[in-house]
């Protein structure tokens, strides 16, 4: 952060600053121009706050200079982390697929869908056992008999489990049974259930929220790195617009910024993003080309008696086609799947 002094500020007003910048912990480093003075700030870990100089006499401006998220940020963290989801590696030269239906409705649906995504090249199972709904009379999720059904899913197939999480209260049931936890898009700046998550050893799948910058998503995995957790996935799901074409815009901008400035892997959830099956499989195809490290995609056998999202979901057939078209997309930016 730099400081710049009113043109002529006097020497106690300079002093004071500095005297103000020690106080609070943080290394000043002036440079006293003939007409003006500029003050370096800089912290350890943490960013001062420019509300906490900018109205002290004499300071005419404030401004950053480093990135407002740390621990995220690839100026902190020079080196792409690659996330392990019990063998499954996130951000190395493999593209991963994570696929399953929105929610688990029973033991025949979830093994059923489980078998699919499998032999089609999923690595990851998903299926949300408590669901995030806008009603409270919409179908919650099978909450412990749900994560027993993605238990029975992993016997049968291998796949790894992803489920979410929606507080803290249920939170070591769910570490208890899922192999990567899902922060959805409604918890996304839920910064007491990110702390909590943060001090667990799981990998997160965490989801951008709907009216979310990424400034402040990158920002707000700083509370899941902070706590020690370095295993996070960021995946893009779309953002509101104010198009209704889509279910949501997915904002595949996003992709590429992340990679600019964090070394955290991304995904890209089509499903969410489009809200729509048959726009599924071009905006995948887009995240790869874009240069995301996966994707994350809705799945179910029999989507019109779904219980929650079965207008995006893909048909098993549908997302074994959908992944003949990513492999050739993959190929050609020189990543396996
Ligand atoms: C989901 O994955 O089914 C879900 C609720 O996603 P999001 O949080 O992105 O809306
Ligand atoms: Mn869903």
């Amino acid at each position: 952060m730099i400081i710049s002094m009113e043109r002529g500020a006097p020497r106690e007003q300079i002093e004071a600053v500095i005297g103000r910048i020690h106080e609070l912990g943080y290394e000043s480093h002036p440079i006293y121009g003939a007409e003006r003075t500029v003050i370096g700030v800089v912290g350890r870990l943490h960013r001062p706050e420019k509300e906490l100089f900018e109205g002290l006499a004499g300071v005419e401006t404030v401004v950053y200079i480093s990135k407002p998220f740390k621990l995220s940020s690839l100026e902190f963290h020079p080196v792409p982390t690659v996330v392990d989801v019990d063998g499954v590696k996130i951000g190395g030269p493999e593209i991963v697929l994570i696929a399953g239906p929105c929610s688990v409705e029973s033991e025949e649906q979830i093994v059923t869908i489980a078998k699919a995504v499998r032999s089609a090249g999923a690595k990851i199972l998903r299926g949300g056992a408590y669901k995030p709904r806008t009603s409270p009379f919409a179908f919650q999720g099978l909450k412990r008999d749900g994560l027993e059904m993605l238990r029975t899913a992993k016997r049968e197939t291998g796949l790894k489990i992803v489920t979410e999480v929606l507080s803290v209260t249920d939170l070591d049931l769910v570490v208890e049974y899922a192999d990567m936890i899902q922060l959805g898009a409604r918890n996304c700046q839920n910064f007491s259930l990110l702390e909590a998550v943060g001090k667990t050893r799981k990998p997160v799948l965490y989801k951008r929220g709907m009216a979310t910058t990424i400034h402040e998503w990158l920002q707000a995995a700083d509370y899941l790195l902070d706590g020690g957790n370095t295993q996070v996935v960021l995946c893009e799901r779309g953002i509101r617009t104010f198009e209704t074409a889509t279910r949501n815009t997915l904002d595949i901008n996003a992709v590429p910024v992340v990679k600019e400035l964090s070394h955290l892997p991304i995904l890209v959830d089509p499903s969410h993003g489009t809200g729509h099956n048959h726009l599924v499989t071009a905006v995948a195809r887009a995240g790869i080309a874009a240069g995301a490290d996966g994707l994350a995609i809705e799945v179910h056998h029999q989507p019109d008696k779904a219980w929650s999202d079965g207008h995006q979901s893909l048909r098993p057939g549908q997302f074994e086609e959908c992944v003949a078209e990513v492999r050739k997309i993959a190929a050609a930016m020189g990543r396996a799947l």
